[in-house]
């Protein structure tokens, strides 16, 4: 079905001749920049003394319609995830909880939890930067979002400035774990 979809855009780019194509520029548009937008959201969260992780959700011609980042420490809830909220701010937006057709872009691999958001709200595609080898749903320790069993799946593309995105959260635990030895050894 996700395959079909994809055919059925490319003909859609395709019977709209050698006018303005805004739907295939927003297909063919560097994931670099869109990702950047995730990085800051999830350097906002690291001074926020959250576990730093952005997400953006973009409609059909490449807008931003949702930002999220991780929130699970001020709001105490568990489900505040980075994808959740923007995906939350994108289907107010969108003024529907169905997202097909848009794409969400986050720092991190999804967890299972996204990964079921991700399937509840029909969004076509997901883009995410880091690999998360522990606990990741999109393709390394679970694939959910592709599970052919499914209906309804998205397409995934991962590692998208994987560096960038593994880096400020490798930062944020380091700076965390010396923060902890300077106030065990003051504690003496
Ligand atoms: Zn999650």
């Amino acid at each position: 079905m996700g395959d079909e979809r994809v055919i059925g855009d490319v003909q859609a780019h395709m019977a709209q001749g050698s006018g303005p194509r805004p739907r295939l520029v927003a297909v063919n548009q560097p994931w670099s920049e869109v990702m950047g937008e995730a990085l800051a959201l999830a350097r906002e969260a690291a001074h926020a003394d959250e576990v730093p992780v952005g997400a953006v959700v973009l409609d059909t011609d490449g807008g931003v319609i949702g930002r999220g980042r991780n929130m699970r420490e001020s709001t105490g809830d568990p489900t505040s995830h980075a994808e959740v909220i923007a995906l939350r701010e994108a289907a107010v937006a969108h003024g529907s909880w169905n997202l097909d057709g848009c794409t969400l872009v986050v720092t991190l691999e999804p967890c299972l939890m996204c990964a079921g958001a991700i399937l509840q709200s029909h969004i076509s595609r997901v883009v995410f930067g880091a690999w998360d080898d522990k606990a990741g749903a999109a393709g390394s320790m679970y694939d959910v979002i592709r599970d052919r069993r499914l209906p309804v799946r998205a397409e995934v593309i991962g590692g998208v400035d994987a560096d960038a995105a593994a880096a400020v959260l490798r930062e944020f635990f380091a700076a965390q774990r010396a923060d902890e030895q300077v106030s065990r050894s003051s504690e003496g």
